[in-house]
């Protein structure tokens, strides 16, 4: 049974439906309190032209709160703040087993406040708040895995080269200051699979998160202080890709470059980045083919369906947003799916009886609502959904109904792209060969699931798929000591497991020659 979330009281209002109407996360010091929002050097600063941001829960509008707005002259002092503290600052030269020991004591720290964290992300991404605490878990795991495998040594390791007379050693250094650009859509998560290891590897960091979702960010620059990281390793810029996210691609001054996002802007950050030869990690999009074969457990197989598409309202990277269905379980298979698509209660983070949320903002939702016309314009059968709900509890929300578009082929867009919505598109296959060349028949390659009693398909099917993670009678599952990434335009490079720290280090091979002697060569 899925466990109920505490109400978070907010002074005397206990919050039980909808937003809250109570003072705000945090309060920004144009309302009263003195602190700023940027994180520069240790200080909490202003953005240097004064400019802010308001933030509004998407569930319904209400002010959470109003940020600073940095700029590009905001970027560049954290970026000197954090050369500074890379370059004479002790972090990088702190040993291993103490850095490991820090990221623990952040872990702890987050479990302490989980439900401060998990309100000011569900009141950012009007995301239920049961789910946000489930995210502050799986964080404060991600901190205690790297913290763990930073502790247990990862200091190199000694190379045979077949010469008594030489002493050969492959050691693991911090890669310098990274750009960590993170998303809205599981703001603190993302934001975590890059702050743990790089804080690890013994890196110093410039932070911008998604501008829609600031909080959380900010909350984690006071744990990061609270747990001991000497001021300058971390630093947090709040703003617009554009203004305050480019120029932390650019600035030569940077050694790396690892950014969560769409696959538009992952190829732009790709492009700002080549100039200085960054190193990059990305970490894009996803259009995850969930196929299920006719010998499945049909009703787990549509239970495991709706949950891969409508978690967080399909705002997941690896949502099961394809469904793949044999053509002999088709209909049955989609009349169920339907029906309980139709059964969905929506709702604002602290309604209890909610299963899913808003959209992230208007601007989405009008995006998603043009994939869903184009796919309908291509030929797709619209089976639930498809529109806006017309509860006026949900008025002043972001909401857009499950939505299910049936007889769906390759070559549409709503197929295609990411529509990063409620939107669940269903194709039809005959053999195993044709589920596997649909499913592969994507730029991407992030996500699949795979559904069958068969173990031998299942195994032959997995090997198939282009894609970074399969779930063989599963979807959604992760682990911190496993890697996470994508094939294809999904991405470059891992977060997470042990290649999830690599990227946040150098190798340096060191030789001594201990019995040097001349070589004669030029003899
Ligand atoms: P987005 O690409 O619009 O923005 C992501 C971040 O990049 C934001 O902080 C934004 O301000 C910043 N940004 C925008 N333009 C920039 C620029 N020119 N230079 C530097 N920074 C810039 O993505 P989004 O809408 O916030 O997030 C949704 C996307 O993230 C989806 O495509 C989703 O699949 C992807 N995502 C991927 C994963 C994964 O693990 N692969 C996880 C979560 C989300």
């Amino acid at each position: 049974m899925r466990a109920r979330p505490t109400p978070p009281t907010l002074g005397t209002v206990t919050v039980t439906k909808g937003c809250p109407a109570g003072p705000p996360v945090h309060e920004h010091r144009h309302g009263g309190s003195p602190m700023p929002e940027l994180f520069i050097g240790g200080q909490w600063t202003a953005a240097a032209d004064g400019e802010v941001r308001e933030i509004r829960c998407p569930a319904d509008g209400t002010p959470v709160a109003t940020v600073d707005e940095a700029g590009a002259a905001d970027a560049a002092a954290a970026v000197t703040a954090a050369r500074a503290a890379f370059d004479d600052g002790p972090w990088p030269r702190t040993p291993a087993a103490e850095r490991g020991r820090l990221l623990l004591r952040v872990a702890d720290l987050l479990e302490r406040d989980k439900d401060t964290y998990a309100r000011a992300e569900s009141l950012d991404t009007g995301k239920r708040f049961v789910e946000s605490r489930y995210d502050m878990d799986d964080i404060a795991n991600c901190f205690r895995y790297f913290g763990d495998l930073v502790a247990s040594g990862n200091d190199g390791r000694v190379v045979d080269t077949g010469q008594p007379e030489v002493d050969s050693r492959v050691v693991y250094e911090p890669v310098g200051v990274c750009s960590l650009i993170t998303p809205w859509n599981y703001p603190l998560l993302q934001t975590a699979w890059k702050v743990a290891p790089a804080v690890g590897a013994g890196d110093t960091f410039v932070l911008k998160p998604s501008e829609l979702t600031p909080h959380t960010a900010i909350l984690l620059m006071r744990t990061l202080t609270e747990a001991g990281l000497p001021d300058g390793v971390a630093n947090l810029v709040l703003g617009a890709g554009g203004a305050v996210g480019a120029p932390l691609t650019t600035d030569e001054r940077v050694d790396l470059v690892s950014f969560t996002g769409g696959l538009a802007t992952g190829r732009r950050i790709m492009a700002a980045a080549a100039p200085t030869v960054k190193k990059i990690a990305l970490e894009l999009g996803g259009k995850n083919p969930n196929l299920v074969f006719a010998d499945t457990d049909f009703d787990t197989a549509v239970d495991y369906a709706l949950m891969a598409v409508f978690l967080h309202s399909g705002q997941v990277c690896s949502a099961g947003a394809r469904l793949l269905v044999d053509d002999e379980l088709h209909d049955d298979f989609v009349d169920e799916i339907v029906r309980r698509a139709r059964a969905i209660r929506l709702g604002g983070p602290f309604d209890e009886d909610a299963r899913s949320g808003p959209l992230i903002s208007a601007e989405h939702r009008d995006k998603v609502e043009k994939y869903v016309a184009a796919g309908l314009a291509e030929g797709a059968v619209l089976r639930c959904g498809g529109e806006r709900p017309d509860d006026p509890r949900l008025r002043d929300g972001f909401f857009y109904l499950p939505t299910v578009l049936d007889e769906c082929s390759p070559g549409m867009s709503v197929i295609r792209d990411e529509s990063f919505g409620p939107v669940l598109t269903v194709e039809r296959f005959r053999t195993e060969e044709e589920a596997v060349a649909l499913a592969n028949d994507t730029v991407y390659g992030l996500a699949a699931g795979v559904w069958t009693q068969s173990v031998e398909r299942s195994h032959r099917v997995a090997a198939r798929l282009r894609a970074g993670t399969v779930w063989i009678n599963d979807f959604h599952p992760y682990v911190p000591q496993a890697e996470w990434g994508g094939m294809k335009q999904s991405g470059v490079g891992r977060e997470l497991g042990p290649a999830g720290l690599a990227e946040y280090q150098e190798a340096k091979h060191i030789w001594r020659n201990t019995a040097p002697r001349p070589q004669r060569w030029f003899e």
